[in-house]
């Protein structure tokens, strides 16, 4: 008899902010193996945020080896892999001899945050915009007024690198000087750097890397680890979507993690904002490209971190019971601006603050307005997002650490007034990576086929009355203050 066909399955790994993990996902998309580690965030000034490289490198081998070893399988065994990235963090490196320059400069640093300032306000950005009014003005064309209001922030990686680069003047005078995100950085690790050139990885065809990938394996690497593995990536909120199934126009996933990423699937068009909201190209699988529509919220697992660091509560599984104890956040609202406020406000001077402390303020009250504060962004970037794109929203589904928490789920739910599933797996971005990975080898043959893997663990109905009761205005002044608060922190830093 013939012995049993080996099995076969997808790996995918996530850097994310906090952690790098991999998954092992079998064909119904079961995870057969899990390895995660931490990342260490450094912050060697006020406003600066860093990833050491080699750290970075190491875990992401770690975690890999890790994975298919706490699977039972082997290597051979993964026909694909899929990597999923942060998209803004960044650094640079020698094109000789790969060492990095320095280390990757965070999606959350704020060092450009005085360029940024002086270009926003220069005489070239204020030409610019000028120009663009008057566009707008004589063909009403909404797009010369979103260029109108086009300004850089620290979120940007272009004056960040600008930054960077000041201090590199001999190696980018010599051509010596590579630069690249988190993905690149990878690739060029995997590939021992023969792929210096292909920069652009996450805007060609999802699946067009395989084979270039594959003759350039970078053999020392990967021998025992992914010798023959095709290699596929994609960034973070792309991946995230995808591993949603948010395939189709109109549909929304809100991933709460490090921070809130909110898009929204705007079909074969990129959307033009006045408000701040991101166009991207989500993906391009064949020759069908999908756009999307992009709100952030920078401080959302920033915030319930430092909360916990300064022992607010020892354990987050506790912030939901805390939030529930009292009525009300007595009066208190936190502004989440660890990094500025991003759309639709959009000051990266803005300063975090708790405001409205009493006598009586509890550590249960500085939690509820720290959770709600977070309920409270997601609002804010839905209404912008049902204002500007006007597309009907077909489904909403959250993913993301923070989305464990029930009294945020509960309060977005009814702040939106909206049905909102929450997946029965977290990871998102790693089975969306996995989900694009498993497609181009044809490990999976549709997307048809992805939705119905897809396992919901809740999904929440907007109530009226307890918990949010935003329907019956019980939300309404307690959003009216927080708005005040945020106003009164906009511009804190000059
Ligand atoms: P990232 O992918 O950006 O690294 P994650 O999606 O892993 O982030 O989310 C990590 C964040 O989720 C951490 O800040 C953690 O404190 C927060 N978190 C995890 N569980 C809960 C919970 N039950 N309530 C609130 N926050 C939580």
């Amino acid at each position: 008899p013939l012995p049993p066909a080996r099995e076969s399955c997808v790996l995918a790994v996530d850097v994310g902010t906090t952690s790098v993990r991999c998954h092992v996902y079998d064909q119904r998309a079961n995870i057969r193996g899990s390895c995660t580690k931490k990342v260490s965030l450094l912050y060697p000034e006020p406003g600066r945020v860093e990833m050491d490289p080699e750290e970075l490198w190491q875990g992401f081998v770690t975690v890999v080896k890790g994975a298919v070893q706490d699977s039972g399988l082997q290597m051979c065994q993964m026909t694909a892999l899929g990597i999923s990235t942060q998209r803004a963090t960044f650094t640079t490196w020698d094109r000789q001899t790969g060492k990095t320059f320095h280390n990757f400069i965070s999606w959350q640093d704020l060092r450009a945050a005085e360029m940024v300032r002086s270009w926003n306000s220069s005489c070239t950005m204020k030409a610019v915009h000028g120009v663009m009014k008057v566009l707008h003005v004589l063909t009403r064309q909404k797009r010369f007024l979103a260029a109108s209001l086009v300004v850089f922030t620290p979120q940007h990686v272009s004056l960040r690198l600008a930054w960077a680069l000041r201090n590199l003047k001999q190696a980018v005078d010599e051509g010596t000087c590579l630069f690249g995100t988190i993905d690149t950085w990878l690739l060029y690790k995997l590939t021992k750097g023969k792929l210096a050139s292909l920069l652009s990885v996450r805007t060609r065809s999802c699946s067009c890397c395989v084979n270039e990938l594959r003759k350039n394996a970078n053999v020392s690497v990967c021998e025992s680890l992914l010798k023959s593995v095709p290699l596929l990536n994609m960034a973070d909120q792309q991946a995230a979507m995808f591993g949603e199934c948010c395939f189709d126009t109109g549909d929304v996933k809100i991933t709460m993690g490090t921070g809130t990423f909110m898009d929204i699937n705007t079909g074969n068009k990129p959307h033009t904002s006045v408000a701040g909201l991101y166009p991207l190209v989500g993906w391009k699988i064949g020759s069908e490209v999908v756009y999307l529509a992009e709100g952030n919220a920078a401080g959302t697992g920033t915030a319930i971190k430092w909360a916990q660091e300064i022992e607010l509560f020892s354990d987050v599984k506790e912030t939901d019971s805390m939030a529930n104890s009292v009525k009300d956040s007595d009066g208190v609202c936190f502004v989440p601006s660890f990094s500025g406020l991003q759309a639709p406000l959009n000051d990266p001077k803005a300063c975090a603050a708790f405001m409205g402390l009493k006598p009586s303020t509890t550590k249960s009250h500085l939690v509820r307005a720290i959770l709600e504060s977070i309920a409270f962004r997601n609002k804010q970037l839905f209404d912008v997002m049902l204002r500007e794109t006007r597309i009907p929203i077909m489904k909403i589904r959250a993913d993301g650490g923070v989305c464990t928490n029930d009294f945020i789920m509960q309060l977005t739910t009814d702040l939106l007034g909206r049905k909102i599933s929450r997946p029965a797996h977290f990871d998102m971005s790693c089975l969306g990576a996995a989900f694009v990975a498993g497609l181009a080898v044809g490990y999976w043959k549709s997307k048809e086929e992805l939705k119905k893997l897809q396992m919901s663990d809740r999904l929440f109905v907007p109530q009226s009355g307890k918990g949010g009761g935003c329907k019956d205005g019980v939300y309404k002044p307690v959003l009216q203050s927080w708005e005040e608060a945020l106003q009164r922190s906009m511009h804190w830093y000059s």
